[in-house]
């Protein structure tokens, strides 16, 4: 434990599998993956019915790489045999490449607290003290839900604390929420043949954009477009929940433009996460979007030698939440770790070329032209 690392990696999700593996190839000698449960572990807790909205297509032949992958020259579709992978399927094909790259993951260690003293970090754990030159931070959203977006959201049940909507008893529900969660949990009940009322704030399905991060995509709206007609779906939009309050005999839910709604059954919280990197608040600061901060190569702002990998990651309107985005961003940062530790950069070419490197993102917008 008195061993300063080069490089520790907090998680092993796509992010860390996927920055560990350039740091691999560029023949890192120091570093390690921390990890509090097991590789994928946020997949392996999606609901059994969930999948992923990015199809996975074997198309690396023709260099266009699987939009799911995280390494060249490897696909989730090829791998798994299926065009939208579940979660658990998802998390085998992380164990591969952490496997076929002889990834050091240290597993059942959770980080606590990180400190920055002079030129290295501090890592406290579950399992003792870590130290390391750089951290890289990669414990993402899904395990860092949001439980109190508005006063009574405790008597609702997040989404992502549901293992599979075939334990949901009832028949009439409200979801709270209509991005990709909230839709997903209306279309998995609405197959069970229960009904659902999803109250929306922003009408997703209706917003003339061809980004998924602010539109809803075009995968989840063919699935829920024909049970908008049916009695199945029902969809409150452009409406605010400000409380739930618990009765006797259900719940009622109060929303900003003095409506009530009544339900019998638990509501459903699908409003979002708080992200993990509440959990270092210490070493960032925040922009207006209440995104952490980083630099060019996301690095925090606040903390040199701390960098930012996943879905949380923010440059003012390019938001990095699916992984064929964020992917892209694995080599500018093992780039410039690699560069401050002399490492051998050679690996990165073979990224650019496969597309997996995007530095200038004045290069990049959601644009489509029909
Ligand atoms: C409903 C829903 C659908 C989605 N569908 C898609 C999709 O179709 N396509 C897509 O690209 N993305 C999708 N996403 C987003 C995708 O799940 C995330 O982008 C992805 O999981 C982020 O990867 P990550 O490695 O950054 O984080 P995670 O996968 O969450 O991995 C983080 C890892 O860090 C570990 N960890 C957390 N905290 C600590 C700690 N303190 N100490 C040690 N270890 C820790 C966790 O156990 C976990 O293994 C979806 C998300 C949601 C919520």
């Amino acid at each position: 434990m008195n061993k300063i690392y080069d490089v520790i990696i907090i998680g092993a999700g796509p992010s860390g599998i996927g920055v560990a593996t350039l740091l691999k190839q560029m023949n890192c000698k120091s570093y390690l993956i921390l990890e509090k449960e097991e590789i994928g572990s946020s997949f392996l807790r999606w609901p059994d019915e969930m999948r992923f909205i990015t199809p996975s297509f074997p198309a690396q032949g023709f260099g266009q790489t699987d939009l799911n992958a995280i390494v060249p020259k490897t696909s989730p579709a090829y791998t798994l045999d299926m065009e939208h992978p579940t979660g658990k399927a998802y998390s085998e094909y992380l164990e591969l490449i952490a496997e076929h790259f002889m990834l050091p993951v240290e597993k059942g260690v959770q980080v606590n607290r990180i400190d920055k003293e002079s030129d290295f970090f501090r890592i406290e754990t579950t399992q003792g003290t870590y130290q390391s030159q750089y951290v890289v931070w990669a414990a993402g959203e899904y395990q860092y839900p949001d439980l109190q977006p508005f006063p009574g959201a405790e008597f609702g049940v997040h989404n992502s604390l549901i293992s599979s909507w075939k334990d949901i008893e009832g028949n009439d529900f409200m979801v709270i929420g209509g991005y990709e969660s909230g839709m997903d949990a209306a279309y998995h009940l609405a197959r069970l043949g229960k009904r659902t009322t999803v109250i929306a704030k922003t009408n997703t399905w209706e917003i003339d954009n061809s980004d998924p991060s602010l539109a809803l995509s075009t995968y989840t709206y063919g699935r829920i477009r024909h049970l908008l007609d049916s009695n199945l779906i029902n969809i409150v939009g452009q409406t605010t929940v400000v409380q739930i309050e618990a009765l006797s005999s259900g719940y009622n839910i109060y929303t900003s433009n003095d409506q009530v709604y009544f339900t019998n059954e638990k509501p459903i919280i699908a409003t979002g996460f708080a992200g993990s990197t509440t959990q270092i608040e210490n070493l960032v600061t925040r922009g207006l979007n209440h995104e952490v901060l980083v630099n060019e190569s996301d690095e925090t702002i606040a903390t040199s030698g701390l960098f930012l990998a996943g879905p949380e990651l923010r440059h003012t309107d390019h938001i990095f939440c699916y992984i064929y985005k964020f992917r892209q961003r694995f080599a500018v940062i093992a780039e410039t770790i690699g560069n401050r530790l002399k490492l051998d950069l050679a690996i990165l070419e073979d990224y650019k070329r496969e597309n997996f490197y995007l530095k200038d993102l004045s290069m990049c917008g959601e644009e489509c032209q029909c």
